[in-house]
């Protein structure tokens, strides 16, 4: 009998794991279940060209709406043009490729109402079995985690008259600091189309989205643009790691008998920035590239791996967090992060990346950090903040 595998959640993760294992194995019975309308729901999902390699680029790749050979970032004082790619994709592209890929094996408005190592029933009380059962239902209250938010507002809007950029400003952060460090993020997706983004890196994650559309309003007339209408409109609130007791998360994520978790179920997303496409791309061909029987025992064996090494990797973003919540003042959180602007462009890569070397953290942590050096020391140790339990 050919293996079968359910994937439950058509999101991000779910459809980049579910288009990998697909390729990987073609004999494989696979079910991805989904319970909204569509795959991958109401996003543009962005990253660095420098974030994936290998398996993981060739996987997205084909998702990419659209690409830019760099990037701008604007601070008071600092004004600076980056060579790295960036990319976004977008949720209808995603689900109309994948469905294409995938074909009869998705189950649009098919939501499940249980899980477990050997199938999912669904809500209308259908069961189904499987030999290995993958959990990519999204974010969820995760065990062990101490966080802040990265929240946000977006619209695309279409201008009355080109708006002249040709590149992504990743952060303008010469707005009023509002609500912890505040920036406006900007794609440009054609000569006259704009995704506007009112971003907040704050202490709570609810979103005034009154206020936040009006502010998009407001920065749109400042820099002389007229808005003919609002294409769309996506909003989020991104978690943003302070402190993290690994093995308390795994256990309640992924206990014995249940689903494995993906995605960021799994806990996979960047410390500092509650991005997860890089990483969720790295895990669909990690999946992928597993031989043997594929069983809920040996995915969640590599899940594992994964996870945990994503926390290691972490460590060091979560620090950087605690001195940016912590020890600094929220208004004055933006010259933390035009420090950061000022580094090398090999650097800033590598720490989106997740891939930071020793000297790179020194780098980051010595000269002179925007923060009181007595209140940093005391925002350092993270057992500290680590939930009890
Ligand atoms: C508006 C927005 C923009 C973002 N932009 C970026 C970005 O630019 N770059 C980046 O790297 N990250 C970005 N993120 C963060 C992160 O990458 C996304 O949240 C990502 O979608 C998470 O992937 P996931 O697969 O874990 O969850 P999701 O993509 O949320 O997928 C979960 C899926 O499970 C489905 N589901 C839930 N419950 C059930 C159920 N009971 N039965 C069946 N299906 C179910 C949901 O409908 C959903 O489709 C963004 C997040 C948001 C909200």
């Amino acid at each position: 009998m050919a293996p079968r595998l359910i994937i439950a959640g058509g999101g991000l993760s779910g459809v980049l794991a579910a288009v990998a294992l697909a390729a990987a194995r073609p004999g494989l019975e696979l079910t991805l279940l989904e319970a909204g309308p569509s795959l991958g729901g109401n996003h543009t999902w962005s990253f660095y060209g420098s974030d994936v390699a290998g398996a993981a680029a060739r996987l997205v790749d084909p998702f990419v709406a659209h690409r830019w050979d760099g990037y701008d970032v604007r601070f008071a004082g600092l004004d600076r043009t980056f060579s790295t790619p960036y990319r976004s994709l977008t949720s209808t592209r995603l689900d109309r490729l994948a469905r294409d890929a995938l074909g009869a094996r998705v189950r649009l408005e098919a939501p499940v109402a249980a899980l477990d190592a050997d199938g999912a029933t669904l809500a209308d009380g259908t069961r189904l079995d499987a030999d290995a059962v993958i959990d990519a239902r999204g974010a969820t209250a995760l065990a062990g985690v101490t966080l802040r938010w990265q929240k946000f507002l977006g619209r695309e809007v279409r201008l009355a008259r080109p708006h002249g950029l040709s590149r992504p400003t990743i952060m303008d952060a010469r707005v009023p600091q509002i609500d912890g460090y505040r920036f406006v993020y900007l794609l440009p997706f054609s000569a006259d189309t704009l995704l506007i983004e009112d971003t907040y890196y704050s202490e709570g994650r609810q979103i005034d989205a009154a206020a936040l559309r009006a502010r998009i309003d407001d920065y749109a007339a400042a820099r002389g643009w007229r808005i003919l209408e609002t294409i769309r409109e996506e909003k989020g609130a991104l978690p943003l790691l302070l402190a993290q007791d690994f093995e308390a998360m795994w256990v309640d994520a992924a206990p014995a008998g249940g689903a494995v978790p993906i995605g960021l179920r799994a806990g996979l997303f960047h410390p500092v920035t509650g991005y997860s496409l890089p990483v969720a791309a790295r895990t669909a061909a990690a999946l992928a590239a597993l031989d043997g029987p594929l069983t809920s025992q040996r995915l969640r064996r590599e899940m594992a791996r994964i996870a945990r090494q994503h926390a290691a990797q972490s460590g060091f973003g979560r620090l950087l967090n605690r001195l940016l919540f912590l020890a600094g003042q929220p208004d004055n959180r933006h010259t933390v992060l035009a420090r950061f602007h000022t580094l090398q462009q090999p650097l800033i890569e590598r720490f989106y990346a997740g891939a930071l070397t020793r000297r790179d953290r020194a780098r980051i942590l010595l000269g002179k950090p925007p923060v009181p050096i007595l209140a940093a020391l005391r925002a350092l140790p993270e057992r500290r903040l680590q939930p009890a339990g």
